[in-house]
This record gives C-alpha cells, structure tokens and sequence, in this order.
C-alpha cells in the first residue's frame, strides 16, 4: 500500500529550506522519495491525503522525557498515592497524548519499564517509538538513591523491570549496567552531580562518582552497545563524565564556566540536552531549595547554549517532562530559540540532531528516502512561531512508521 502526504510545505529536518508544494511517498513504514509534488509520481492505487496550506516536518523526538513520572510530591514519586494499574494506565494516556502531540519518538530517561515498549510495538496501547533507560545509576547519596527528606529509603515495591539504581565501586557499576541492559535498557542513565531537584545537600555542583566507577560504568554500557546520557549540571562531576566517554551532557547547566569541557564536546561529538523547560517549572517549585537552585542557574544554562552553539555542539531538545509537561513537549522548542537558536534550529534539535543523539539518524529524524515514515503535519508554519506545535487543534496529522497515528482532518462524509 502506497500512501502520500502532498501539497504541504516540506522542512525535511536535514536544515535544507522549506519546499512548497511537496510530496512524500511511502510504502509500507519507510519514505521511498520526497521532494516536489511535480518532479515525483506514484501509483494511481495509493492514497493521497492533500495537505496543501500546511506544513510539513519530521515526527518529532523528545530526548529526555520521563513519561511514567507523573508529579514531584514524594507519595507519588514512590507510587504511594494511587494503584500501580491505575499509575500504569496514567503513563499509558501520557505516551497516546504525546504521540497525538507529534512526538513520534521518546527516550526515557528512567522511570518507564520496558514493557511499556513491548505494549506499543505489539499495538496494545498508541505512543512513541520509546529508547528506554529504565532507571538513573547513581552511588548512595546520588540522584539515584531514592531517599525522603527524613532520611527514609524508598519504600514502593521493588520491581524487577526496574533494576537497583545504586552503584558503589567500579564492579558494582558494572553490575548495575548488566542487570538494566537484562532489563530492556536501550540507553544507560547516569548522573554525576546532583540537580535542581534533588535533596538538600546534593546540589547542581555536587559531585557523584569517582572517575575509576565511571569508567568501569561507561565502559561497560558501550561494550554492550549501549550509550550513556550523563545527567551533570556543573562542578567536577562534569569533567569526570566527559573523561569516562559519555555520550551526552543532560543539562550541562554550568558548562559555561568550563570552557576546555565545552571544547572536548565539540571534539568528541558529544550532544547537550538542556532540557531548559523543566528549570522553568522549578523555578515556581513550593521547595525553596530548588526554587533556589533553578533561578541561580538560569543565566549560566542560557550562557552554556549559546557557548554550545557557537563551538558547533549538537544540542537535542529534551524537557525532562514528567510531573509537569505531558504533553507539551514542545515547550522546550520555544524555550531554545529565546535562548538564541533559530526556529530551523530549534526544529533540527527535536529532529535530526535528536535521532543523531539517540544513534538513530539512519531511520528517524529527516524526511528522506530509506527513513521510518515518521511525519507531522502541522496546521501554521513553525518557522514562524514554534509555539505553534503546543496547540492540539495544529497538529493536523501525525503519521508513525506509514500508519496515520493522530488524525485531527475533518470526517470525510462518504
Ligand atoms: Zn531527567
């Protein structure tokens, strides 16, 4: 079966400009041409849904998400406040929301089992293509140390889909990598500082991990073909990431003040994932610690992505959503250009720099040939205003691997 989207501007995701009266041709999940409506043809059997009018742009991808968080409070953070069936059907209409928002693709960064994965590829819920982490490694005391104000350990149910999170020693972390991988992970989650969120004592600049724990841990991650996405806000935890070999910075919020760092990301190729839309939210956070910690750093986040940009650093546009922006996840695009990329810009961060970051740019991230058809037409040109892509009623299509995956046309009276 042969479908095609024709007539709508095209901005392919690959920085080329936008092309009016377009096409794409798909057959079966992939893209098998795209280009000028009058240069392409197709066979007279295929559908053609007519977009004229709109726009045209690759499905877009959220590179850090955390799409089975569903609040910041502690008793919901440790599934105290609700049934884990009725917290599983809450993340279930978070992933078909955020699909029908035009995020075709999501990487969790901890929070979500991979069977969440499985459901959506075996067509029992709609949702997201899902890269999934499963949980945040981290040694006692770091991120992914679950404890209360009160000094209590996490008391929810311990649950095999979603490994132990803390890791001692270098073995340890080796340990805790294997048994995430055995789990489903297809990303390894780390953090080696604390963050805006996190307990008092264990802030943006606070270090976790030693350098030996790091590489035993990003070591083992990339012989199992895994990448590591290393949450790290500032002080020296960042140059223990970088120097272990992580993939990418998430957050990177006061690498404006390491300037030989931001050169060895440039160098090396690792991504920055901001993720400024969750500093945002902490900003009016009801802890006065992290209200603290967000508005201290915001200058320096702002600072660090023109820096990024400057020295040619992919940046992937995450928002770290989870208790705050389901499904407005394209909060961060507008977010990013006030912090100075242009809107073709903001749209390659959420498209093709997004599919680079998760490895995945052969099959996702720009509407070419031999790609997963994964397409969002969008009523409005996000060129324009990228707040455009927040509005439900301008997401006029959303297409996941050929198959129309949110359909917001008019019914067609037959
Ligand atoms: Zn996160």
């Amino acid at each position: 079966m042969t479908l095609v989207l024709a007539g709508a501007t095209l901005i392919d995701g690959t920085g080329r400009p936008p092309l009016p009266d377009a096409a794409v041709v798909i057959e079966g999940d992939r893209i098998t041409a795209a280009g000028r409506r009058a240069a392409l043809s197709w066979p007279a059997a295929a559908e053609v849904v007519e977009l004229g009018g709109r726009t045209l742009i690759p499905g877009l991808i959220d590179a850090h998400d955390h799409l089975a968080s569903h609040g910041y409070g502690l008793p919901t953070r440790w599934g105290l406040d609700e049934p884990a069936s009725t917290a599983h059907l809450r993340t279930a209409r978070v992933l078909a929301d955020t699909l029908a928002m035009g995020y075709t693709t999501v990487r969790d960064a901890g929070g979500l089992d991979a069977g969440f994965k499985l459901a959506i590829e075996q067509g029992l819920i709609g949702g997201p293509r899902l890269v999934v982490a499963l949980g945040i490694i981290s040694p006692t005391g770091g991120i992914g140390d679950r404890v209360s104000p009160s000094g209590h350990d996490c008391c929810g149910a311990w649950d095999p889909l979603l490994p132990e999170t803390v890791a001692n020693g270098p073995d340890r972390a080796r340990d805790v990598v294997r048994a995430m991988v055995r789990a489903g992970a297809d990303v390894i989650k780390t953090a080696t500082t604390g963050g805006a969120s996190s307990r008092a004592g264990h802030g943006p600049k606070d270090p976790a991990f030693s350098s030996p724990e790091m590489e035993a841990l990003v070591g083992e991650s990339h012989a199992l073909g895994r990448r590591v996405m290393c949450h790290a806000l500032g002080g020296p935890g960042l140059g223990t990431a970088l120097a272990a070999g992580v993939d990418s910075i998430e957050h990177g919020c006061y690498l404006d003040e390491e300037p030989e760092l931001l050169a060895e990301m440039a160098g090396r190729g690792v991504f920055l994932v901001p993720t400024l839309t969750v500093y945002v939210y902490h900003r009016e956070s009801p802890a006065p610690h992290v209200r603290a910690r967000a508005l201290a750093l915001y200058e320096h986040h702002i600072a660090t992505v023109q820096r990024a940009l400057e020295m040619g650093i992919s940046i992937a546009a995450g928002t770290d959503a989870g208790g705050h922006g389901h499904p407005k996840n394209a909060l961060e695009l507008g977010y990013l250009v006030e912090a100075g990329l242009s809107p073709m810009q903001a749209l390659r961060a959420a498209t093709q720099w997004a599919a680079q970051c998760l490895g995945l740019e052969r099959d996702l991230g720009t509407v070419e040939s031999g790609r997963l058809a994964d397409l969002v037409a969008v009523d409005g040109n996000p060129l324009d205003d990228v707040k455009l892509l927040l509005e439900p009623a301008r997401i006029h299509l959303v297409v996941k691997g050929g198959a129309i995956a949110a359909d917001r046309r008019p019914a067609v009276v037959r």
